[in-house]
């Protein structure tokens, strides 16, 4: 037996709902311990080399992280104005924080657009690089503290675009906020002797409160971690705390291998959460492609059979009935006449009835075009038929949280059989007990079995955990046109019927325990069929 895990939380889609696969956590320790290995392997060595201040490389690395973390904000956002949820709004100012820090943090860097830098004095940038590395964190606090927030607190729609508003102002206050800082350089603590060199407590002053604040980050993500998103920004944070030695040993200086290696890193780390939505982008598209490609084959298959059928009904029995109209209409102006025209009056009668049995031909006709032609028929393997068919409903199964329950036989013998009109009745029987458990409570059973029957033949039921069917209309739900919902067509079981009864076999109907409806059919196998001919 097969089961489907009932997914489907409340946002099954995105990246900041859904938990993260074995896979994709293996992925998350794989970086951490790459980066962890490519850092140290370089530093180890080569640890004591100096370089000088490379201009051209500050720009470039400051741009492209300026660009990954506005993208990723840029990206954040949109799913918060999906989702609505005050986390996503956090951690998207989060990383608009970092990306707007970056602007002064190269405007001040010395020798790349300026001498001694263009604004501020010798701390600025390592100011800002500190208020940055201490900020993303507390970023990081903010939306692991609110992600648990009940769904009846999340933004209205309505209040979607000033809230984005209001954070990319607050945001931006706060980045300038801290470029102020940043720049008055008696406020905070000094960091730099020089221009290259860190003052010997750089250890105090800016490792102790960046890795206690990623610490505490990653404490609080830990305890709450349930979204892919969560896991990623456990590996950020990662990033942040394996890039604090290698700025200090063996010597605290700007422009040594560790120094240049951690930049390397930081926009690796930098880029991981923007990768990882885009890849989620992309995944997305492809589900969404190939569920719009299915409903839209399932909606094929429905229509041939249903909508066929439906309006050639209507088409053919529509001229007989007229007819019959007509027939009827004359045949009481002959009675109602001072002296009645009796034999007119028969012939009206005539009419009716040679037309009355015209539409019974006709409807004949169009069950004829279930009976057995043998050209349309192929060997079939039922579980295989019962496969496709939970394939096509996946989508809706899962949007109304069904747990489904294939029960396959191993040894079934084959039948032969119309595959499409087979599959159909499979397709009408599912969506019929999907519709029927979709308001009822969970949990919703739905159980697709299949088995030998006297050795030859093969029994198929499907069964639910929905309303059931009141024994009033355990007959009528076979007829034509009869339906209980607002939108149905009340087609659908007895061209099922027809299907079933074409290929020589029975649908029926039972009640399932405790609750619900079983709807059984029985498929003649190869076997027994030649044993017949
Ligand atoms: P339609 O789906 O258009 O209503 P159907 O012929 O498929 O037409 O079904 C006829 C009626 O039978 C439905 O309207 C519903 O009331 C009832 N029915 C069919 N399947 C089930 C089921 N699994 N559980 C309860 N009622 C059902």
């Amino acid at each position: 037996m097969h089961e489907l895990a009932p997914l489907v939380p409340e946002e099954p889609f995105v990246l900041s709902s859904r938990p993260p696969s074995p896979g994709q956590q293996r992925l998350a320790l794989g970086i951490v311990l790459g980066l962890t290995l490519a850092l140290y392997l370089v530093v180890g060595p080569f640890g004591g080399m100096q370089f000088g201040a490379i201009p051209s490389f500050v720009a470039v690395y400051t741009s492209a992280m300026f660009v990954t973390d506005a993208i990723t904000a840029i990206l954040l956002y949109a799913q918060f104005s999906v989702l609505r949820s005050s986390a996503i709004l956090v951690i998207a100012s989060g990383y608009l924080f970092t990306a707007l820090l970056i602007v002064p943090y190269v405007l001040a860097f010395p020798g790349v657009l300026a001498p001694h830098g263009l604004i501020g004095g010798t701390q600025t940038t390592a100011h800002i690089y500190l208020l940055w590395h201490c900020g993303f964190p507390l970023f990081v606090i903010g939306y692991a503290l609110t992600k648990d927030e009940h769904p009846s607190r999340r933004y209205s729609q309505r209040a979607v675009r000033s809230a984005i508003v209001r954070s990319v102002a607050l945001t931006a206050a706060g980045a300038a906020a801290a470029t102020a800082l940043s720049m008055s350089e008696a406020v905070l603590p000094r960091i730099m002797l020089d221009e290259s060199r860190f003052v010997p407590d750089w250890l105090y002053v800016v490792a102790a409160p960046v890795a206690s604040l990623c610490i505490v980050a990653l404490v609080v993500l830990w305890l709450r971690r349930r979204s892919i998103l969560d896991l990623f920004l456990m590996v950020v944070l990662c990033a942040y705390l394996i890039e604090i030695p290698p700025h200090y040993f063996p010597f605290p200086a700007r422009f040594s291998t560790g120094w240049y290696a951690v930049r390397v890193t930081s926009l690796l780390s930098s880029s991981i959460v923007l990768i990882v939505l885009l890849y989620e982008i992309t995944a997305l598209y492809g589900g969404l492609l190939d569920a719009v490609l299915r409903q839209r084959r399932e909606r094929e298959v429905r229509l041939m059979t249903g909508g066929a059928v439906a309006a050639s009904i209507a088409h053919e029995i529509r001229q007989p009935l007229t007819a019959m109209i007509t027939s009827a209409d004359a045949g009481f102006r002959f009675l109602d006449r001072a002296t009645p025209h009796l034999d007119r009056a028969k012939e009206a009668l005539q009419r009716i009835v040679a037309d009355g049995h015209r539409a019974g031909t006709v409807v004949e006709s169009i069950r004829a075009s279930f009976k057995n032609d043998d050209r349309t028929r192929t060997s079939l393997d039922v579980n295989e038929l019962i496969r496709e068919a939970l394939s096509l409903e996946d989508g809706d199964l899962r949007t109304h949280r069904i747990l489904v329950r294939a029960e396959a036989a191993g040894q079934l013998p084959e039948v032969r059989g119309n595959r499409g009109q087979l599959q159909q009745v499979l397709i009408n029987l599912i969506t019929n007990a999907i519709h029927a458990m979709a308001a009822e409570e969970e949990p919703r059973v739905l159980c697709v079995k299949s088995e030998a029957h006297q050795g030859t033949d093969v029994v198929v039921s499907v069964a639910d955990t929905g309303a059931g069917i009141g024994s009033h209309d355990r007959d009528r739900i076979f007829n034509p046109l009869f339906t209980t919902k607002s939108d149905g067509m009340g087609m659908g079981l007895s061209i099922c019927r027809a299907i079933i009864e074409a290929h020589e076999g029975r649908l029926t109907v039972f009640p399932n325990t405790p609750r619900g409806a079983v709807f059984q059919f029985t498929l003649r196998g190869i076997d027994s069929a030649s044993a017949r001919a």
